[in-house]
């Protein structure tokens, strides 16, 4: 369990502890592997706690049928298809892969729906973390065998249809589901009538509306002292601002630090960033573009396009923004304890 709280330190940090607020509600839950908080303002305390609790039904759904299990579930059946098997999409997977698949080739391959073999091996996929890496030898066989590189073919016969092109590549969607559990809990409050609220899954946060007459503001965390707000951006109605870290999910083992956002050219932990926050209008997307952007460190920034906020921590711990994220950043915030 302390373990489990250890991992809810959020990347992100919502304020507005100062403004002159109107009334608002939180409701909270732990799903998809983390503490998810919905936040409104203007509903009533019934009318949040209805719509929180379907959008907590809809993305508990997404994360059983998109997180590998053992019994079995969509993406478990998915995997165990032999390799160049065309198989039928379905419920989830049929929105989620073109467009995990649409990241993967405009971001150069940093972000890939297809680590789980090297994810599996690493051990991060559920706790506890392991004690020490894996041996060398695991990670080159795996690559060897087209773990890392592009393997997914999709194309549209009755419906739309999936195959993985190699052995060594198996289905892991854990760098885009939370986003897409995001923005499926914002459709569900809407249609629960909740148009102003800000839906914030462990660092993968999306706004609606606004917080009475100011907008939902978000304080982007140090990412070695949490409890420093390095700046603040406000976001727009529907818009989302999803930060990738390696502290998330991470051991130390002879000095080094190991985490769970792999590079998928090295099978490792990436090292050319410690955090990046990217913004976008989809939680889907820029939870893959986050993880895209941590892996490509500050190049990484030119593959956003020029309307794509984005933000790294390099690995000395410097901040590189983009020309579109410069124009969001309030940098006054330094120094600003977190709440
Ligand atoms: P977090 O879950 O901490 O918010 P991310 O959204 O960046 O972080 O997703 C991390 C997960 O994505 C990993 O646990 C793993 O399942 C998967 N993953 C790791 N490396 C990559 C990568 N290069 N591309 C896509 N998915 C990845
Ligand atoms: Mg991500």
């Amino acid at each position: 369990m302390r373990r489990a709280l250890a991992a809810l330190v959020l990347a992100v940090a919502v304020l507005g502890a100062c403004d002159r607020a109107p009334e608002t509600h939180r409701e909270q839950a732990f799903v998809l592997g983390t503490l998810v908080e919905i936040t409104a303002a203007g509903a009533g305390e019934e009318e949040l706690s209805e719509a929180a609790g379907a959008a907590f039904r809809e993305m508990r759904a997404i994360h059983n049928a998109l997180t590998p299990t053992e019994e079995g579930n969509l993406l478990a059946d998915f995997n165990s298809a032999a390799p160049g098997e065309w198989v039928a999409l379905e419920g989830p997977l049929t929105g989620l892969l073109p467009r995990a698949l649409a990241v993967q080739r405009a971001s150069d391959n940093t972000f890939s729906p297809h680590l789980g073999r090297l994810v599996g091996l690493w051990g991060f996929r559920e706790p506890p973390l392991p004690e020490e890496p894996p041996a060398e030898s695991a990670v080159e066989g795996l690559l060897e065998e087209g773990a890392g590189a592009e393997a997914l073919e999709l194309r549209r016969d009755n419906g739309l249809e999936a195959r993985m092109a190699r052995p060594g590549a198996a289905l892991d969607l854990g760098g885009i589901a939370k986003g897409y559990a995001v923005d499926r809990a914002a459709t569900v409050l809407k249609e629960h009538g909740v148009d102003n609220a800000l839906i914030n899954a462990g660092g993968d946060l999306r706004a609606l509306g606004a917080r009475g007459d100011r907008p939902w503001r978000i304080g982007i965390r140090d990412p070695r002292d949490r409890e420093r707000v390095l700046a603040v951006v406000a976001l727009r109605d529907g818009e989302a601002i999803v930060t990738s870290g390696d502290y998330e999910r991470s051991f130390t083992h002879d000095g080094r630090r190991y985490h769970h956002l792999l590079d998928p050219d090295t099978g490792r932990p990436a090292r050319r960033a410690r955090q990046a926050t990217v913004l976008g209008p989809r939680a889907t997307e820029t939870d893959a573009w986050s993880t895209a952007l941590f892996v490509a460190g500050t190049r990484g920034l030119e593959r956003l396009g020029p309307r794509q906020p984005g933000l790294v921590i390099d690995a000395e711990g410097r901040a590189h923004a983009n020309a579109a994220m410069k124009e969001r950043l309030d940098w006054r915030a330094e120094g600003m304890p977190a709440p």
